[in-house]
Parts: structure tokens; C-alpha cells; sequence
């Protein structure tokens, strides 16, 4: 990237019940990164999953953040008011020959990939070449999801994904990418259990926006659970609701967030100034995987 270019990190939340600490330590590490690099830091709620987000959700999330201190700058982004841009990307991309209606049930897609020789969980193009007649025919009877189709170099390791789903839901795929480029996001810190994602929003990124600058990607490592399972929203003893009604400080959470890290111990308590402070060198980001 280059140096005259300002730094907009993100946190971006789904509202789909409280945070729980693992979530927190992700929204702290991008808040550090992003505010250590001297950079804007930006929030958006991806509550576009309707049927998933839980009413009150979002607001409890920014009373959350704001109780640990990790503040944003502008308002707030919610991707349930963002329909029209996500119709938009869909006909760039459909006017660049690059979407196409898919038919497939799972079931369908589960018994085309359990051919021999075919790679789990990438989409085997099934209806990538269907002509316009049996495209017709079928619409008849079924909704089609959309598809984006990826370029040769990716078919077999990535396949062609949804960005629309068959009920009309914008998939997470292209929303996220759509507004980390209309918030001029140059740097996304975010949990490892996304990495996946990564090659097909670098894909969609590229595609909407060539000349853009790639956005540059971290991912955090997941906390996990006494269990050694990681965490899950609905793992309430986890949630900082409890460590809050507990009697506990955001310095005491703040600590024990960055301790959990297993790199040397900042105590027991610190204040989020202590911690940036502290954190000056660059040493601890190492944690961050790209
Ligand atoms: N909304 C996603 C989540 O809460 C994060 C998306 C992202 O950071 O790219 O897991």
C-alpha cells in the first residue's frame, strides 16, 4: 500500500446475538491495529441475515464496545439499508457476463461433488453453462440463487459461489465486500473461521474495483473455550453481559483479553491507552495471520 494512503480499519459485527469474548478480543486486535497504524476506525452491523439477527442485538454490541472503550469514527453502517448498492454490484457484475441463475438444490450439489475426483464443497458448475431455454423452463418451477463465476484459476479450488440467495438475500460474500470498498476499508482484522472467505472477497473485490488498491487482510486466532472447543454466541458464560454483571472493570476484560493472546502478560488491569502504549512496537502482531 502506499504510505499517502490513509488507513480505515473495521469491525463488523453480526447482530445475531450478545458478543462473546472471542468476538471482543477480534474487535480489540482491529481496533488496535488500525488506531497503532494511525488510521480511522469504522463499524458496520451485518445484520442482513434477517431471519438470524436478534432483536436488540445491535444496540447491545455498541453499548459493548463503547463499555470497553474501543471507539469508531462516523456512524454506524447497516447492511440491512444497503439493498440498493448490492443490487448494483450484482448488475456490474451480471452486465460483465459474470452471474448466472443456479437451479441446484443440495442435494443436487451434493451428489455432483461426491463424484470421484471432485473437490469437496467447491460448486462443480452445474448450471454455469445452461442455455436460455432450460433456464426459462426451470424458473418456472424453482427461484434460482445467482452465482458469480470465478476465473479459470480458481474454478477448481474456489468454484463459482452465491451472492444472492434464492430467497433474495444478498449473500455475506458480496455484501462484505461491497461495503469494505464504499468505506474505503484499507485494512480488515477480523476472526480466523473467516480466512476461507478470503480468496473469493479478494476475487469480487478485484472484479468491482480493479483499479483499487487490494484490500489487505488479518486474521485473528479464535479463543476458545475451557473445553478447548471455540466459541460459540450462544455460550452465554462467555458473553461480557456475565463478565460485566460479575462486578468486573473494562481495564480487568481489556487484560484479560490480551492475556489470552499468550504473549507476555500486561496484569491484570490495563487501560486501553496503557495497552496502545504499550503495544507500540510492532512485535505482538504477529499474531495476525494475512
Ligand atoms: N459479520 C461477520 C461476523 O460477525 C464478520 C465479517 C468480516 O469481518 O468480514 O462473523
Amino acid at each position: 500500500m502506499s504510505k499517502t494512503q490513509s488507513i480505515i480499519g473495521r469491525y463488523a459485527p453480526s447482530p445475531t446475538g450478545d458478543l462473546h469474548l472471542g468476538n471482543l478480543r477480534t474487535a480489540m486486535l482491529a481496533w488496535l491495529k488500525a488506531r497503532l497504524d494511525g488510521g480511522k476506525f469504522l463499524l458496520r452491523m451485518e445484520d442482513l441475515d434477517q431471519p438470524r439477527v436478534v432483536t436488540g442485538s445491535a444496540d447491545q454490541i455498541l453499548r459493548d464496545l463503547e463499555w470497553l472503550g474501543l471507539d469508531w469514527d462516523g456512524e454506524v453502517l447497516y447492511q440491512s439499508k444497503r439493498a440498493q448498492a448490492y443490487e448494483e454490484a450484482l448488475a456490474l457484475l451480471d452486465s460483465a457476463a459474470l452471474v448466472y441463475p443456479c437451479f441446484c438444490s443440495r442435494k443436487d450439489i451434493q451428489t455432483a461433488i461426491s463424484a470421484p475426483h471432485s473437490k469437496a464443497a467447491v460448486y462443480p458448475g452445474i448450471c454455469r453453462d445452461l442455455g436460455s431455454e432450460s433456464r426459462q423452463r426451470k424458473r418456472v418451477l424453482k427461484q434460482p440463487a445467482f452465482r458469480v463465476r470465478v476465473s479459470d484459476s480458481l474454478e477448481h479450488d474456489v468454484g463459482d459461489f452465491v451472492i444472492k440467495r434464492a430467497d433474495g438475500l444478498f449473500a455475506y460474500q458480496l455484501a462484505v465486500v461491497v461495503d469494505d470498498l464504499y468505506q474505503d476499508v484499507t485494512q480488515v482484522v477480523r476472526g480466523a473461521d473467516l480466512y476461507d472467505s478470503l480468496t473469493r472477497q479478494q476475487y469480487l473485490a478485484h472484479t468491482l474495483a480493479p483499479a483499487r488498491p487490494p484490500i489487505e487482510y488479518f486474521h485473528a486466532p479464535l479463543m476458545l473455550g475451557e473445553d478447548g472447543v471455540r466459541l460459540a454466541k450462544r455460550d452465554g458464560a462467555d458473553s461480557i453481559k456475565c463478565w460485566r454483571e460479575s462486578g468486573k472493570t473494562a481495564e480487568q476484560l481489556l487484560a484479560f483479553l490480551y492475556n489470552s493472546l499468550g504473549l507476555e502478560s500486561v496484569g491484570e488491569q490495563i487501560s486501553l491507552v496503557d495497552l496502545s502504549q504499550r503495544l507500540e512496537s510492532q512485535a505482538w502482531q504477529g499474531i495476525l495471520f494475512a
